[in-house]
């Protein structure tokens, strides 16, 4: 069996990409940090509309746990491989550079780039092999703008990017193809706190994307249709940096 595996995908941008893979016939593996409740919701929500989905609960940021559950699931399913992988787990902890703690710096970079990289690694692996593989990481606007108040957003953001591009062309003769999508503002839990109404009168679109738009994205990136295009950072802000 092909799997999905979405990490941070017991909520927000994560689960309605894990649906829309699930509606794609792909077996689901949700990946989340702590709220368990929410994840198994979004298995629920899977399972209603006739898909499948396990739960997968590891700390991206945690390379020595990624590797335990990514080489324990391996154990229990003999044959079977992640050929779409979706790095969408990530947080903010905002503040002035001045003002930011290591541990907000550490643990922002932490959980989006060293999460792509220890699990990209062990993914990669099954993908090279089958001669056949979707990567796709969910950056942001920040990433490519930078946003003050964000350096340390913007800083794993961006980086995500570069590792992109150079993985991308590491793997293309294999047919694995390497994508970015950046999103500007879409209306989940990371953004609750924010002042949506003056924020949607600088968007053109005037207002917040939504999370189904992402995950319809990152779906036909993840299709056969989209075999061509890798190395690419794909925005999704309603026109808000173009
Ligand atoms: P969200 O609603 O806050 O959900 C975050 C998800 O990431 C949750 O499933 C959470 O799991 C998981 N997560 C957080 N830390 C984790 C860790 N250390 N290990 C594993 N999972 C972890 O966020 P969102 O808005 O959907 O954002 C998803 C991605 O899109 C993020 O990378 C974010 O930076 C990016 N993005 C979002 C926006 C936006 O406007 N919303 C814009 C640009 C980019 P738990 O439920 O267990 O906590």
């Amino acid at each position: 069996m092909k799997y999905a595996l979405v990490t941070g995908a017991s909520r927000g941008i994560g689960r309605s990409i894990a649906l829309r893979l699930a509606q794609m016939g792909y077996p689901v593996l949700i990946n989340y940090h702590s709220r368990k409740e929410a994840a198994e919701q979004t298995r629920t929500l899977i399972e209603e509309k006739g898909g499948s989905a396990e739960l997968l609960p590891f700390d991206t940021a945690n390379g020595k746990e990624t590797d335990e559950v990514f080489t324990q699931w391996q154990d229990e399913h003999p044959g079977d491989s992640v050929a779409v992988l979706v790095n969408n787990a990530g947080i903010r902890m905002d503040n002035l550079l001045l003002f930011m703690q290591n541990e907000h710096w550490h643990q922002v970079v932490d959980t989006s780039l060293n999460g792509f990289f220890y699990l990209t690694r062990r993914a990669l692996k099954d993908m090279l092999a089958n001669r056949w593989g979707r990567i796709i990481t969910i950056s942001s606007l920040s990433g490519i703008k930078g946003l003050a108040g964000q350096t340390n957003y913007s800083a794993a953001k961006a980086a995500l990017i570069g590792a992109s591009k150079a993985l991308a062309q590491e793997v293309a003769p294999r047919m694995v193809t390497v994508n970015v999508v950046a999103p500007g503002f879409i209306a989940t839990d990371m953004t609750k706190d924010m002042e949506e109404k003056n924020l949607k009168a600088l968007i053109p679109a005037r207002r917040f994307g939504q999370p189904e738009e992402v995950a319809d994205l990152v779906g036909f990136l993840a299709s056969d249709r989209a075999a061509y295009i890798t190395g690419e950072v794909i925005s999704i802000n309603g026109g808000l940096y173009t």
